[in-house]
């Protein structure tokens, strides 16, 4: 008996959905048409994806990834900005270079810099309930003046948040935030600030939504799961925190075994969505995964 057959059963089932978001394709399509239709190079501010197969993918076409604009020598190249978003500075740096650029913010994030602004307009001093650091943060924090906006990351920020006018006040969320802290949040400061602004739930987007959510379905029939995420994405920040669940180091989502090792049991039916074969060696089975969409 080889080794490989002395295994216990192994299923694997995937969630449903995964992966890339609608904002991520919409970014990697624009770096790509790019490419196509101005040839290389094509700059690319931050890391257009949180992967490391696209990013190589992008960079083998010809992108070159830069932190900063003034990584950027003076070019007639395109510049895309990534599906975070950014704070207002960087397009007007980009004018004064006189750099053709080309904007990949996710529409959603761009939702949530309208509402920052209006409630400006509106003189409401502006709560975001987000990440410090995060580029989606930094970025929509970089929408307004300075002060403007008071970033509040936890329930103990937002019981002690001072704000300058209590009936003058709004709040916008970032859109990759875990969806029942986001709420326990929000809660707290509508309790103490009952007229506060805001969006009709919060404005995490669908995406996030609805893989925490499938997540939350999967979670009671599996035994062990783990996921892939780069450390950066919040989106599974919610699954870090369900028992037995193991972080990876790519954006994809990737192996969760059922509690059940019957390949045919009723919860390993109801939760899998997608087989990867385990009898495949590993070249085959990566390429089945990409054919299949579940690695780029
Ligand atoms: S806001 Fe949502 S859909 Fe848009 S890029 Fe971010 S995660 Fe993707």
């Amino acid at each position: 008996m080889t080794p490989e057959a002395q295994k216990p059963p192994l299923s694997v089932v995937l969630c449903s959905p995964r992966g890339f978001c609608a904002g991520v394709v919409r970014a990697i399509d624009t770096v790509e048409r790019a490419l196509k239709l101005y040839g290389a190079p094509v700059y690319v501010r931050h890391e257009i994806v949180h992967n490391r197969y696209v990013v190589e993918s992008l960079k083998a076409k010809g992108a070159i990834f830069v932190a900063e604009l003034h990584e950027i020598p003076q070019t007639d190249a395109p510049v895309v900005f990534s599906a975070h978003g950014v704070p207002k500075a960087i397009p007007n740096e980009a004018d004064k270079r006189n750099f053709f650029t080309l904007d990949a913010t996710c529409p959603l994030v761009t939702k949530v810099h309208r509402e920052a602004a209006i409630h400006f307009k509106r003189g409401r001093e502006i709560i975001l309930i987000g990440h410090a650091g995060h580029p989606e943060v930094v970025g929509t924090l970089g929408q307004l003046p300075k002060g403007a906006v008071v970033l509040i990351e936890t329930m103990e920020a937002a019981r002690t948040f001072q704000p300058k006018d209590a009936n003058k006040l709004a709040f916008v969320t970032q859109t990759t935030l875990s969806i029942d802290d986001t709420a326990e949040i929000v809660a707290v400061l509508k309790e103490r600030f009952p007229d506060i602004d805001g969006p009709h739930k919060e404005d995490i987007c669908y995406a996030t939504t609805n893989r925490q959510l499938a997540v939350k379905k999967v979670a009671p029939h599996v035994g062990r799961w783990s996921w892939s995420a780069h450390p950066i994405r919040r989106i599974l920040s919610a699954c870090a925190q369900l028992p037995n669940a193991k972080a990876a180091a790519c954006p994809c989502w990737c192996s969760v075994r059922p509690r059940s090792t019957g390949r045919n049991s009723r919860a390993s039916r109801r939760s899998a969505s997608r087989r990867v074969p385990r009898h495949r060696k590993s070249s085959s089975r990566k390429s089945w995964m990409r054919s299949h969409s579940i690695i780029s």
